[in-house]
């Protein structure tokens, strides 16, 4: 039987050019890429950079803690409840504010 080696682990099977785990690991891979979209797709964009970049000249301080410099704008309404990338729906926040924040709504 002829055997080949698989392209990802290199083992060898008798069957096609990749084995069965890898086949199905790549897959699934490929199944989160999907499910998990790029920054852009999730609507962090050019509009996004440049209303944080306004919020953040305008506003210096976290409006959450308002004890730490901010370093990223925080969407009050999330992107993905429908929020939008407008002035309105941004806020100043610190890193660690905005991440420990998550989806949550305020
Ligand atoms: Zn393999
Ligand atoms: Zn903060």
């Amino acid at each position: 039987m002829p055997m080949s080696m698989c392209g990802r682990c290199k083992r060898l099977y008798s069957l096609g050019s990749r084995c069965e785990p890898c086949a199905k690991a790549r897959a699934r891979m490929r199944e989160k890429a999907r499910v998990r979209p790029s920054p852009a797709e999730r609507g962090y964009n050019a509009e996004y950079r440049r209303n944080r970049r306004i919020v953040l000249a305008g506003n210096p301080l976290c409006s959450l803690c308002n004890l730490r410099p901010a370093g990223t704008a925080d969407h009050i309404v999330p992107l993905s409840r429908g929020g939008t990338n407008n002035l309105s729906n941004l806020r100043p926040a610190c890193g660690p504010c905005n991440y420990s924040r998550g989806n949550r709504t305020a």
